[in-house]
């Protein structure tokens, strides 16, 4: 008997698998389909010749609401995933100095009093004064003139606001690379404080989570399975090669990779910005709707995974190391790689300077620099990979923020999910998961349409 769907989405990362449960669980007919073996993206850990890797280290920040939500509605007790950090470190290179910094102002409030008013060996009072009025007017500008915002740097505006040449490499430096991977020069002042900016109104939840396992394990195939519960179908390994269109310009289904067509009433395209504009190209590249959405550029990470003999640090807390090649990294070997003896995982900052260079050369620079921040790992390591993320985030830089789409399209039967489509919480899971329900909540409004069948 033929199939018949309500909604085919496109794209199992959280964008993607929220959509699928929010519209399951209304009961609509769902299929997601996934171009890889495994669900979840840029949040998925698989095996890579032998050794068990994930997409990137990941932290559940407090403040998200959006995403414990949908993890709840799924069955997960978020206390077996995640292990709360009240503080995080700052390393700086040669210097042989750290700092610590409580980030749970409610939650850990000594820890947080402690990170301002001490670490004086690495901010001086005059440096900590200098970052009131950046911060302050930052997050007013956030709200009173975004457009203004996102056309100046991070850069530029910690100039303009007389932050320290000392505060902004130890604080500003280590937050912009750490968080998306790109120095201040290139990261839109928008950008920057759209991630505080997104926190204040539930402040004090904030603290920061590791993942106690690989995500896809602990938390993308537990949605899959919650999905398929309530009647969902799932595939892996089935790439969406374009979307198909009726005679009155509805998208009625798509076309897969392997020449099958399945049709359905609605499409949800939840795949990363890079992906979504290939899938449009053929049909909206004159699309005025599409324009800026095309025109949005695209930006790279880059993530370097070291297995060791043993433990890299004393603790498995998010550790900045500004100076070097690591943005930021931390120790997994308590937490989300609990199999292995140590466990480091990285987040290179600048990613283009590693996208071509051979793992081996990575190699070089990673275990120089970490020596730099005070560990000493060559003798100690097992094994490695490097992963590349070419074109997997949409760009940050200074001037792109009013490019992102909403996901309602004009187009009948199209909505588009994914962190780079308009909403308040960048890329991020958070950011991933609003815009997925945000999907899911445009379809369930909207009358519904006639079914159609499997060709
Ligand atoms: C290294 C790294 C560290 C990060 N750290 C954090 C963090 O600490 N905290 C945080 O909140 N966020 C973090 N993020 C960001 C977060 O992972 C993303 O914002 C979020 O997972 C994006 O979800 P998504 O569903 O929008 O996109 P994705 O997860 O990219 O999902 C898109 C899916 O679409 C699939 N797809 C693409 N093309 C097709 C096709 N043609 N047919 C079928 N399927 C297709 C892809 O395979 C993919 O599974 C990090 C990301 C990385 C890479």
């Amino acid at each position: 008997m033929m199939k018949r769907y309500d909604v085919v989405i496109i794209g199992g990362g959280l964008a993607g698998l929220a959509s699928a449960l929010k519209l399951a669980d209304k009961r609509k007919k769902v299929l997601l389909l996934e171009a890889e073996p495994v669900l979840g993206g840029r949040t998925s850990n698989y095996q890579d010749n032998g050794m068990e890797v994930e997409s990137g280290f990941h932290r559940m920040i407090g403040y998200y609401t959006a995403f414990p939500e949908m993890l709840r509605k799924a069955g997960i007790d978020l206390k077996e995933i995640f292990m709360w950090e009240k503080r995080m470190e700052v390393r700086l290179a040669e210097k042989e100095k750290t700092a610590k910094f409580g980030i749970a102002p409610l939650l850990g409030p000594y820890q947080a009093l402690k990170g301002v008013i001490g670490n004086n060996r690495i901010l001086s009072p005059l440096d900590k004064l200098s970052l009131i009025p950046f911060f302050t007017s930052g997050l007013k500008d956030y709200k009173k003139s975004p457009k203004q915002l996102d056309e100046i740097s991070i850069a530029d505006y910690a100039k303009k606001y007389g932050v320290t040449e000392n505060a902004f490499q130890s604080l500003i430096v280590p937050l912009s690379s750490g968080l998306f991977f790109i120095g201040p020069k290139r990261y839109s002042a928008y950008a920057f404080f759209g991630l505080f900016a997104a926190g204040i109104p539930t402040i004090y939840k904030m603290r920061i989570g590791a993942f106690l396992g690989g995500m896809t394990d602990i938390m993308c195939n537990p949605i899959g399975k919650a999905i398929e519960r309530k009647g969902g179908e799932i595939r892996t390994s089935c790439k969406v090669k374009k979307l198909t269109i009726d005679q009155n310009k509805r998208v009625n289904g798509v076309k897969l990779d392997n020449g099958n067509s399945i049709q359905a009433d609605h499409v949800v395209l939840a795949t990363t910005l890079h992906s979504a504009k290939q899938i449009l190209a053929s049909d909206f590249e004159d699309h005025p709707w599409f324009a800026p959405m095309l025109k949005l550029p695209v930006m790279p990470a880059v993530t370097f995974q070291l297995e060791l003999t043993k433990r890299a640090l004393p603790k498995d807390i998010t550790t900045f190391g500004p100076g070097t090649a690591l943005a930021s990294f931390a120790e997994q070997s308590r937490t989300t790689f609990r199999h292995a003896h140590g466990r480091l995982s990285i987040i290179l900052a600048e990613p283009e300077k590693f996208l071509d260079m051979e793992p081996e050369e990575t190699l070089k620079i990673v275990l120089q620099d970490t020596k730099k921040l005070g560990m000493d790992l060559e003798k100690h390591l097992v094994d490695y990979r490097q992963i590349n993320h070419h074109y997997d985030f949409h760009s940050l830089e200074p001037g792109n923020n009013w490019l992102r789409p909403e996901q309602n399209t004009p187009v009948d039967g199209l909505v588009l999910a994914g962190d780079y489509t308009m909403q308040p919480f960048f890329a991020t899971m958070e950011g991933a998961v609003v815009s997925g329900n945000k999907a899911a909540e445009i379809i369930l409004n909207q009358k519904a349409h006639k079914k159609t069948a499997i060709s």
